[in-house]
Formats: C-alpha cells, sequence, structure tokens
C-alpha cells in the first residue's frame, strides 16, 4: 500500500518521531496529540482495520498491547495510568485505514471519543 500514510512512515518513506520498532510494529507520536502523550502502536504489515483482522493474528494483536505497556512505562504513565483505543470504521473515528492503537496518557487536551 504505497500510498498509505503509515505504510509510508513504517518503511521510512515519510518522517516520523519513531519510539519503538521491530520486526512485527513501529510506534511513533501522534502529529496532532490529544492528549500530553499520544503515540500510535502500528503493524509493519498493511492491516486495514480490526474488521480485516484474521484468525493467525492473535500474536500480532497481543504484541501490539505489550508494546503500549511498555511505552506506557518508558512514558512515566503506568503508574497514573492510560488509554488504548482502536477505532474502527468511519463510524468508530477511523481516520487512517492502517490498523493503530492510540497510547493516550497524561493531560487529555479534549475528548477522545471524536
Ligand atoms: P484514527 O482517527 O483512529 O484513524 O487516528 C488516526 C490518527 O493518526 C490521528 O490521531 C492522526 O492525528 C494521526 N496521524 C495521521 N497522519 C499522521 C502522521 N503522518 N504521523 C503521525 N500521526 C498521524
Ligand atoms: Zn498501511
Amino acid at each position: 500500500m504505497t500510498d498509505c500514510p503509515f505504510c509510508q512512515i513504517v518503511s521510512g518513506r515519510a518522517p516520523a518521531q519513531i519510539l519503538y520498532r521491530d520486526e512485527s510494529v513501529t510506534a511513533f507520536r501522534d502529529i496532532h496529540p490529544i492528549a500530553s502523550t499520544h503515540i500510535l502502536i502500528v503493524p509493519n504489515r498493511h492491516i486495514d482495520s480490526l474488521n480485516t483482522l484474521e484468525s493467525g493474528d492473535e500474536a500480532l494483536v497481543g504484541h501490539m498491547l505489550l508494546v503500549a505497556k511498555e511505552l506506557a512505562s518508558r512514558e512515566g504513565l503506568a503508574e497514573d495510568g492510560y488509554r488504548l483505543l482502536m477505532n474502527t470504521g468511519a463510524h468508530g473515528g477511523q481516520t487512517v485505514f492502517h490498523l493503530h492503537l492510540h497510547l493516550l496518557g497524561g493531560r487529555l487536551a479534549r475528548f477522545v471519543l471524536k
């Protein structure tokens, strides 16, 4: 998916403030943060949304959660807490159709349910 903004970030063709990367996921700061910490965790492989996840992707999604936990800890959010959010489809508020997990922590700039 050459025109997908998150595929472009994963492949290094578009800039992002990358915080974590391994063979299956990449995490970077959201360009329009709605909280003092706002990080996106995405699979390196293009998946449109939760709707197109398949049997066999369980480990990938579980890994996304563990990376979120690790980044929350690194960002100093573990004690006070944080929110994970995955929007699915237009009515779910999804605007970028490459699966992503929002990690939101600290002061919320605005209500997160768009
Ligand atoms: P969603 O509405 O759940 O699809 O969230 C998409 C998120 O991606 C929004 O919070 C955007 O601010 C963020 N976003 C879009 N383009 C970029 C980009 N190039 N770099 C970082 N974050 C982005
Ligand atoms: Zn993509």
